[in-house]
């Protein structure tokens, strides 16, 4: 069994009509998990609630106190924007907090089983940093998630980003960390425009793999077979965190890179190299049909 850590109420963080990371996404990949020929062997658990299991003392630990009173208040008053491309509606904030514990609710069970999971949630989280959301994010999922690894039996925990655009977020908060080791493949130039190969982090601990617009699953395997897989590999990771997004298949409407769903299995596969103990998060993906077949392609290789 592969569990999809889920909840209707990711659904509740309403970003308006014409913004691309809308509830949509995810009722799309809902439907291609249940249709595809494994769909039994899903376990569908509903994340930890925040009544249950507050993450609020372990996002503090990550997040500027001042930022997360802000949002709340954000979101208390009915909502508002951070930025130009980041909304907050009025159930935004307790959405946030519930994307979170589905996060770490993975790592538990990656940690404790030895087997893989997939946290099917929104908002995403990989570029909000320690002050402030932005770019569709709100809370820096994948970062929180490593932390809380770490305060949690594991000792390395490498965190793979293959979203179209850099992880910001999450390198600003764990680059500084020789306990975490951090791989972005992206786009560049694109937005948020941080990423460069130059930027190694303090301890030799970030890996950027900046790729051009129209690559495609050719020029992906080698930076895999030659950089990704030896630089995760050799840390010896107790834990693989993937910050998947994608939107670097053909299709989507953010970003130029030529991924086919597909190859998101290749992708797996690479990762199931390194460790079965691995927590997918969900970042962005902007096409609905490539987006849920690219999830399908995902926890493929997964069961067996
Ligand atoms: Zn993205």
């Amino acid at each position: 069994m592969v569990p999809i850590l889920y909840s209707d109420e990711f659904l509740l963080h309403d970003t308006g009509r014409f913004h691309p990371e809308t509830a949509g996404r995810l009722t799309a990949i809902q439907t291609a998990l249940k249709s595809a020929p494994w769909a039994e062997r899903l376990e569908w658990r509903i994340p930890t609630n925040v009544q249950a299991r507050s993450p609020l003392a372990l996002i503090q630990s990550i997040h500027d106190p001042r930022y997360i009173q802000a949002l709340r208040q954000l979101a208390e008053q009915g909502g508002g924007q951070i930025d130009g491309d980041t909304p907050v509606s009025r159930l935004s904030f307790e959405v946030a907090l519930l994307a979170v514990n589905a996060w770490i609710d993975g790592v538990d069970y990656a940690l404790q089983s030895g087997e893989p999971c997939f946290a099917l949630v929104r908002p995403p989280g990989h570029h909000a940093v320690a002050g402030i959301g932005m770019g569709f994010c709100l809370f820096s999922n994948a970062a929180i998630a490593a932390h809380y690894a770490l305060k949690n039996g594991a000792n390395r925990v490498a965190i793979l980003d293959w979203d179209v655009h850099h992880g910001n977020g999450t390198q600003a908060i764990v680059e500084d960390n020789p306990n975490i080791r951090f791989c972005s493949l992206h786009e560049s130039p694109q937005y948020p425009g941080t990423g460069q190969a130059s930027e190694r982090g303090l301890h030799k601990n970030v890996l950027n793999l900046p790729m051009g617009a129209g690559s495609t699953i050719e020029d992906y395997q080698p930076v895999f077979d030659q950089k990704i897989v030896p630089f995760l590999s050799e840390f010896a990771p107790d834990l693989l965190i993937v910050s998947a997004g994608y939107d670097a298949n053909h299709d989507d409407p953010l970003a130029g890179i030529s991924l086919k769903p597909q190859d998101y299995g290749v992708f797996t596969r690479y990762c199931l190299t390194i460790t079965r103990k691995i927590v997918f998060g969900l970042e962005g993906g902007y096409d609905f049909d490539t987006l849920a077949q690219s999830v399908v392609e995902t926890i493929a290789p997964l069961m067996s």
